[in-house]
This record gives structure tokens, sequence and C-alpha cells, in this order.
């Protein structure tokens, strides 16, 4: 049987995945121009893990505002897990895959894969692999389009630290850094903040995304070719959750080489973080369609791309009873890890109210400083 792959992973560039995730800051550089922003607001490093921090600096330092910073590790992961998920048939499965068989990557086995690519970022001669393709070509356009999508939702998950006033925090604990996969100790109570800042990241980069095209689908798919099968708002929406999904599961399998309990339990699972987002989905879902029949293909739809992508990354999936809540959204007494998060991030929230408030204060009042 013909491979769907030729073991390679999807075409998007890394010249593209620096022009997606500088275009994706809300406050870039041709927004705020500062004698600091070109060269110093954003940084994509030549490491292989895949991880992203945000730095805030003090108020009257030399460098006014946060500071972004991307691993290599963030594209090699998301260029191998997107081309399993797409080899696929299940996945998208109203789009054409042509023949399958088992995905094999010569450039990207190891132990450590989706998690970490040093050996590749180690060697200047495999920083820029082959441009690999699909066979079958909407596939193909269909990875590069959830890779965007991906790389889009991570940038704006770091902006969101920065206008929620999360690096509070890091403040707090003595850092001026924020990072994704932390490697640092944490107390029990640091942990519980950790994760619940990392949920209203997400909702606020989710909701961001969404409704970064929503409004003009048109213009989105005259200039970017591999955005052909976003014909509704609907298609949009769910191509939003599933590349978000590979974002979580790519989270959690990062985070998951950590030994102690305690460290392991400074994120959300990515059960619980897609969850989260899921009740974000619902919401912006239920006007957009008209019927009940409507409701149940778009939910059935985007329900087997996600067990798709967990089952094919090997994280663990959503349980059964946390779906079936999904239905039922009213009734909060199930005892769902997505559940209980929100109810935590909503305490964790409003315990610190005042200083959050305080905070946004100096950060709205140091960006009209920056003109
Ligand atoms: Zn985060």
């Amino acid at each position: 049987m013909e491979s769907n792959i030729d073991a390679k992973p999807p075409t998007l560039s890394i010249n593209t995945f620096v022009e997606v995730l500088q275009t994706a800051f809300l406050f870039n550089p041709r927004n705020h121009p500062s004698p600091y922003a070109k060269s110093q607001w954003f940084q994509v490093n030549p490491k292989g893990k895949f991880n992203a921090q945000v730095t805030e600096y003090e108020l009257g330092q030399l460098l006014p505002g946060p500071k972004y910073e991307f691993n290599l590790g963030v594209w090699y992961a998301l260029l191998d897990s997107i081309a399993s998920i797409c080899a696929a048939q299940a996945f998208f499965s109203d789009i054409e895959t042509g023949p399958i068989s088992p995905p094999k990557y010569d450039l990207f086995g190891g132990t450590r894969r989706y998690q970490d690519y040093s050996i590749l970022a180690d060697k200047e001669a495999l920083l820029y692999p082959d441009p690999p393709r699909f066979r079958a070509p909407l596939r193909q356009q269909l990875a590069d389009q959830q890779i965007e999508i991906a790389v889009k939702f991570i940038s704006l998950h770091e902006q969101a630290h920065v206008f929620a006033g999360h690096l509070l925090f890091v403040r707090e604990a003595g850092s001026a850094r924020l990072l994704e996969i932390d490697e640092a100790d944490v107390s029990q109570h640091w942990g519980e903040a950790r994760r619940s800042i990392e949920l209203q990241a997400d909702a606020i980069a989710f909701q961001t995304l969404f409704q970064s095209c929503a409004g003009n689908l048109d213009e989105l798919r005259a200039s970017e070719p591999r955005f052909f099968n976003i014909q509704s708002t609907v298609d949009w929406l769910t191509a939003c959750l599933t590349a978000t999904a590979v974002v979580c599961c790519l989270f959690e399998i990062a985070d998951s080489v950590r030994t102690k309990e305690i460290h392991r339990r400074q994120h959300p699972t990515a059960k619980c973080r897609t969850l989260s987002l899921f009740q974000i989905f619902l919401t912006l879902l239920l006007p957009l369609v008209q019927t009940d029949d409507e409701l149940h293909l778009a939910l059935r739809r985007v329900l087997q791309n996600t067990a798709v992508i967990f089952q094919t990354l090997g994280v663990e999936p959503l349980e059964k009873e946390a779906l079936n809540w999904l239905w039922r959204p009213s009734s909060a007494t199930t005892d769902c890890g997505g559940v209980m998060e929100l109810r935590q991030l909503q305490e964790v929230l409003q315990r610190l109210e005042p200083k959050l408030q305080q905070y946004q204060a100096q950060v709205q009042q140091r960006l009209r400083s920056r003109g």
C-alpha cells in the first residue's frame, strides 16, 4: 500500500512560522513602534525543546513592556505532531486522505518525540528540514493550516499572560520570567495558581483567535489557499479548537518528563485544558447554528477530531463522562477535571482581584506612555 506521507512533516517553513508568530501579536512593532521593538520584543531561540516564555520588565528599567521568546522546538513539535494527526483518516474525515500507512519519520524519531528536538536544533544543517509533502494535496493544506492556527494560539496565549496580569504571580515568586514548561521547584499553592492562570490564558487566546477571523472569512480564504476548507464560521471555530487541542497535548507531553508529582501538577492536563476550551467552543457555537441537526453535526465533528488528536499523541483521552457533561453544561455536579479547575480559577481570581486590578492599571499606563 502506498504511504500517504513521504516520511516527512508538512511544508510550513520556518520563515512562515516566524511570520505567523509576529503577525499574531496584537501589539506588534507596526502598532507600537519603539526603539526596542524590532530587535528585543520578540525572539525565536535555536533550542530543540518545546517551550515558550514571556519576560516582564520592571517599570522604569531599560526595556518597556514584555519580551516573548519561542524555541524552535515549538515549530518542530508542531510539524511532527500535526503530520501524524493529519495522516489519520478519521481526522477531518470529509477531507481527502488518499491511501494511508503508518507514517515513519527518520527526521523526528526518538524517545522524546513531541517534546525535545535538540538533535535537530543542535545541527545547523538540520535547522531547516527539506519541505516534505503529503501525497494528497488537501491533507497537505490541512496540515499547514492547523500548524498556522496552532502557532497563532501559542503567541496569543503568551500575550494573554501579560494582559491578564499573570506576571504578578511570577514576580511574587521572585522571578521576571514565565516559562510554559517551568523547571523550578514549586509549592502546592504556586501549582494551583499556575494551573488556573494557564486556563485563563487559554480562554483569552482562544476567543481572540476565533474573533480574529470570524468576521472576514472571505478575505482569509482569498489570501491563504491553505484555508481552503474554511467555508463557514463554524468551520473556522472547529479548526481553532482542533489546532488548540494539539497545543494542549504538546504542553502536557513536554511537562510529562518531570518525575515529581508536584512538578507535573504545575500545569493543567491536556484533557482539562481542552474541556475548558470546549465550554467556550459551545458558547460560540450555539448562536452560529440554526437547528439541532447542525449543532449535533458540528459537535460530532469536533469530538471525533479531538479524539484522533489525543489518541495519535498518546495523551490521556477526554473521559466519556466529561463529554457527556458537555451536553448538560448546567449540571456542575460531575466531578470532572475541567469543572474543578474552572471553579478553582474563579476562587483564585477572586482572591487576587485587587492586586490584578492594580497591576493591570500599571500595564495600561505603561502602554499609554509607549504611545
Ligand atoms: Zn502559559
